[in-house]
C-alpha cells in the first residue's frame, strides 16, 4: 500500500471511530450531504489553505478588504477562521469537564453556550467565518478577542470602526451584534461572516437533513441535551444573528 493511501485510510477509519458515524451515510452521498458533512466540521473538502483554512470565496474577498484597510495602515488578521468537528468538541468537553465540577449538566450547558458553539453546530466549521485582530497594533495582554479590545481606546477599536464602514463592500458582516433583542450568543466584535456563501450554509443548516446528521455525532453532555432544549438552540443560537445574515 502506498503511503498516502495509508494515511488516507488511517485518517478516514479514525473519522469513523471517533464519531461514530455510520459509513452508509455518508457513502451514497447527494451533493447536499456533501455539504452538511462540510458544515458539520467532519470535511475540509470546500476550503483552500493559506495559513489557516477558510472557504474559497470567502478568502478571495477576505483579501480584497485586507489590502483596501491596509492603505489605512491597518494589517487584519484573521485568528480564527475554519475550525473542524475535533476541535470544538475538545474545546466543548474541556469546559463541560471543568464547569460539571460545580455544577450541574444542565447549568453547565448553559453556561458554556453564552459564547461557545455546540459541537458540529458552530459557524467556524463553514470556513465562512473569521475572527479578525489588527495586527498592525501591539497586542494586548491576554485574550485578545475580549469587548474592551473592540470599543473605546482599546487597541482593536479603529479596527472596529473600520470594519462597520467598510466591511460590507466585501461582503463581510458581523453576525452576533450588541442588538439587545437579538437571542443567542453574546456580543462578539471580532466575528465577521462572509454573506453570499454562509445564507447558503445556514440554509442547509436549518433543515432536517442537517440535524438528523448532528444527531448521529458524539461528544460529552450531549446525552444530557434533552429534543426540547435542542430544538430551542437551533432557533435562538443559530438563528440568533444579524439579520442580514439570514437565508433570503
Ligand atoms: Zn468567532
Amino acid at each position: 500500500m502506498h503511503r498516502n493511501q495509508f494515511i488516507k485510510l488511517t485518517f478516514l477509519a479514525s473519522l469513523g471511530i471517533q464519531y461514530e458515524i455510520k459509513n452508509e451515510f455518508f457513502k451514497a452521498c447527494s451533493t447536499q450531504q456533501v455539504q452538511i458533512k462540510n458544515l458539520l466540521g467532519l470535511s475540509a473538502s470546500h476550503l483552500i489553505s493559506d495559513s489557516i483554512l477558510i472557504e474559497k470565496q470567502t478568502y478571495r474577498s477576505f483579501l480584497k478588504m485586507k489590502s483596501e484597510a491596509a492603505k489605512e495602515g491597518m494589517e487584519i488578521q484573521i485568528v480564527s477562521g475554519y475550525r473542524s468537528f475535533s476541535h470544538q468538541k475538545s474545546i466543548w468537553e474541556r469546559k463541560f469537564k471543568q464547569m460539571t465540577k460545580q455544577m450541574s449538566s444542565e447549568e453547565a450547558i448553559s453556561n458554556i453556550i453564552t459564547y461557545s458553539s455546540i459541537p458540529g453546530t458552530s459557524r467556524h466549521h463553514w470556513g465562512t467565518d473569521i475572527d479578525v485582530i489588527d495586527a498592525a497594533v501591539k497586542a494586548p495582554e491576554g485574550d485578545l478577542l475580549l469587548e474592551q479590545n473592540y470599543t473605546g481606546l482599546g487597541p482593536y477599536s479603529p479596527l472596529k470602526s473600520w470594519m462597520e464602514a467598510n466591511s460590507k463592500k466585501f461582503g463581510f458582516h458581523l453576525v452576533y451584534t450588541a442588538d439587545e433583542k437579538r437571542s443567542g450568543f453574546n456580543y462578539e466584535p471580532w466575528h465577521y461572516s462572509y454573506a453570499p456563501t454562509s445564507r447558503k450554509y445556514l440554509n442547509l443548516q436549518v433543515s432536517n437533513e442537517f440535524k438528523l446528521a448532528w444527531k448521529k455525532l458524539e461528544f460529552t453532555g450531549k446525552s444530557d441535551m434533552s429534543d426540547e432544549f435542542i430544538e430551542t438552540y437551533f432557533k435562538n443560537y443559530s438563528l440568533g444573528i444579524n439579520p442580514t445574515l439570514m437565508p433570503s
